[in-house]
């Protein structure tokens, strides 16, 4: 496959029907996100969102891209701004993994750090507070822009529906951080087969369950409040699932299955199981695996 920008080589990922066992000979089928350039599932959300702001006619030549973010969609948004050379400023709270801290100033973007204990609102405001001193800045702002959901409505979801070759999806599980990916899946799984129970899924610490925020390891999911996106999609059910479990999964996949997956692909593995053990036989679960372990292996992630 010759290609002339890494760019064009986003989306198309494998969806890969998990060789390992599942409780009543069911299936689960995964998307590998990692597989993208930029190595997640956010390189679609990046391009896709410049691209919106450019058909609207908010970006000129001079634009400086600001976005607050936990680190893919960073990455996603550096590499969109990198082929259309525009700076870009990342908004990062400093508990985020240094892989991917590193990963996004390669791609020439600068990073402002703001305290961990201020979560994603801190880095909000901070991204906020910075576009109003920088002229012609524009801010993506993935947390309530309808372009995230309206990414993987038009890219990820029909490429599952063109895979998956006309198999019945019992259940769609996916993790939620902005919210965009489950429910642009979500909407467009759910307008094929009414009947697709939907499944999103948390870490604890997350408030979608009940009960108050605090820190967990499961990177890259996990809200601090309700995802403005959920309003027009709810979830069938709500799975939240431990730090423990999701790395357990991400240590079977590597050993298993030969794939090294990220937390929240961890804990998108843990969450699809317990469905599975619900489901009657022959039933498919499908789900998406967001990145891979190699940008978390400073943070010991096949070390528990
Ligand atoms: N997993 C990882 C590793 C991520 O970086 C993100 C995005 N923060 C997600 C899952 C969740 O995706 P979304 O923001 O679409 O809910």
């Amino acid at each position: 496959m010759l290609i002339h920008n890494i760019q064009s080589t986003i989306g198309n990922t494998p969806l890969i029907d998990l060789p390992i066992p599942i409780t009543n000979g069911n299936h689960i089928f995964a998307k590998l996100e990692m597989f993208n350039p930029g190595g997640s599932i956010k390189d679609r959300l990046g391009e896709y969102m410049l691209q919106d702001a450019d058909n609207r006619g908010l970006l000129t030549d001079q634009s400086t891209i600001i976005e607050p973010t936990a680190g893919n969609t960073g990455i996603g948004v550096a590499l969109a701004a990198q082929a259309r050379h525009l700076p870009v400023i990342l908004v990062v709270p400093a508990k985020f993994s240094q892989e991917k801290q590193t990963l996004m100033q390669a791609l020439g973007a600068k990073i402002i750090n703001t305290p961990s204990d201020d979560g994603i609102r801190g880095a909000i405001a901070k991204a906020v507070e910075l576009a109003q001193s920088i002229p012609d800045s524009f801010i993506p702002m993935q947390f309530n822009n309808p372009a995230n959901p309206e990414t993987y409505y038009r890219t990820l979801a029909p490429e599952l529906i063109r895979d998956l070759d006309g198999r019945k999806v019992a259940a769609f599980v996916a993790g939620a951080g902005s919210g965009g990916t489950f429910a642009g899946i979500a909407r467009f799984l759910k307008e094929q087969d009414p009947t697709t129970t939907t499944v999103v899924v948390e870490p604890e610490g997350s408030i979608l369950n009940g009960g108050p925020a605090h820190a967990h390891r499961t990177e890259g999911i996990g809200v601090e409040f309700i995802p403005p996106f959920f309003k027009e999609v709810q979830a069938d059910r709500t799975l939240t699932i431990t730090d423990d479990d999701a790395f357990t999964q991400v240590r079977n996949l590597a050993a298993d299955a030969g794939i090294f997956a990220g937390s929240s692909s961890g804990a998108a593995l843990a969450a699809s199981l317990k469905v599975a053990a619900t489901l009657p036989a022959g039933s498919n679960i499908v789900t998406v695996f967001p990145d891979s372990s190699e940008r978390y292996l400073s943070e010991s992630i096949y070390d528990l």
